[in-house]
């Protein structure tokens, strides 16, 4: 599933530079993860690299409202480096 940013984020701009798919970026108040472009990092990492880098506890947390398989986010990563 992608992931989410919470009211919780201090708008710090740590996550955004790391996100291999260019997914996070400054909405109205916080940022933001275009649901359509977070592979929770599949086919780059191991684990969700903004989550890595976040200094907030529970800033970045799953999207439930966007529950994806392990073969359909690897299917989005292939979309997106396929359009890239
Ligand atoms: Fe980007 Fe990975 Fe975070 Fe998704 S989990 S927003 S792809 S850094
Ligand atoms: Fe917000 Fe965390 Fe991203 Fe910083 S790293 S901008 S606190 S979500």
């Amino acid at each position: 599933m992608a992931l989410k940013i919470t009211n919780k984020c201090i708008n710090c701009d740590m996550c955004e530079p790391e996100c291999p798919n260019e997914a996070i970026s400054m909405g109205f108040d916080t940022y933001e993860i275009d649901p359509t472009k977070c592979t929770e990092c599949v086919g780059y990492y191991d684990h969700s690299t903004c989550q890595r880098v976040c200094p907030i506890q529970n800033a970045i947390i799953a999207d439930p409202e966007h529950v994806e398989t392990q073969e359909e986010l690897l299917a989005k990563f292939q979309g997106i480096k396929a359009s890239s």
